[in-house]
């Protein structure tokens, strides 16, 4: 039986005033039953987990470089993320292939690295508009699959999020029909990759402008065991309610 997940992802949002959203989700789901991870920037690692104690929450980074240490300015290592006490780490959102030009084979490095350093690597993977109105949805979506997700993939070290580039920060969200095709496809995916105990353990995530008031529907959707949410988890007073719907 796979375990829900809400996982929220800060972006580049968040300065220690903002830890306070933590207690106020932890007020409201002090047990949640279940997962949540929030995966605030750099900067705010360490005092979250700090902040949230030994409680519900779990905390994860939003990248890692693919080397654990060594001269790259500005980078973040798995390691040092792990260290800062954080169990997850996003790797491949479409913003990070977009901004820095990051391909198939740099995500499953990063993810690689992930592992290395006992972190569970939330992979993300997508298409843009041009790509489904051309019909690609579905082969871009395995290719990513394919370049992106390691051999060694089990339910305990990675998760998948779908999330449609153009559904991502514009109100559009993909119909729940689309949603359910796309997740029943990356099922079917990982058991012809990984077997069917495998693929079965395997969470599957959706993204994009998921809100308090879509996401009872959006999880009770074929092979949805989560979502992965931006703008709305940036504070209790939205995220908890997402929490609430799973
Ligand atoms: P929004 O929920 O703001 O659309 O962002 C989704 C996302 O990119 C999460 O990683």
């Amino acid at each position: 039986m796979r375990r829900k997940l809400a996982a929220g992802n800060w972006k580049m949002n968040g300065t220690r005033a903002d830890l306070a959203q933590v207690d106020a989700l932890l007020k409201a789901h002090p047990a949640a039953s279940v997962d949540m991870v929030l995966c605030p920037p750099a900067t705010l690692l360490a005092p979250m987990v700090e902040r949230a104690g030994t409680c519900a929450l779990e905390v994860g980074g939003q990248y890692c470089h693919p080397n654990q240490t060594g001269a790259h300015t500005g980078d973040v290592s798995a390691k040092m993320i792990a260290d800062a006490g954080a169990r997850y780490v996003i790797t491949g959102h479409s913003e990070r292939r977009t901004d820095h030009g990051e391909t198939n084979a740099d995500v499953l490095d990063q993810t690689l690295a992930a592992w290395d350093a006992s972190l569970t690597a939330i992979v993300c993977i997508g298409e843009t508009l041009e790509q489904r109105d051309t019909g690609q949805t579905l082969t871009v979506l395995a290719s990513q699959m394919v370049g992106s997700v390691p051999e060694a993939a089990t339910g305990a070290n990675i998760v998948i999020a779908y999330e449609p580039v153009w559904a991502i920060g514009t109100g559009k969200v993909a119909s729940l029909d689309k949603i359910a095709e796309v997740h029943d496809f990356m099922r079917a995916e990982l058991t012809d990759r990984f077997g069917t105990q495998t693929a079965g353990a395997i969470r599957l995530l959706y993204g994009g402008s998921v809100k308090a008031g879509n996401a009872a529907e959006i999880f009770a959707t074929s092979n949805v065991d989560g979502a992965l949410v931006g703008g709305a988890s940036l504070t209790a007073a939205d995220f908890a309610p997402i929490v609430a719907a799973l």
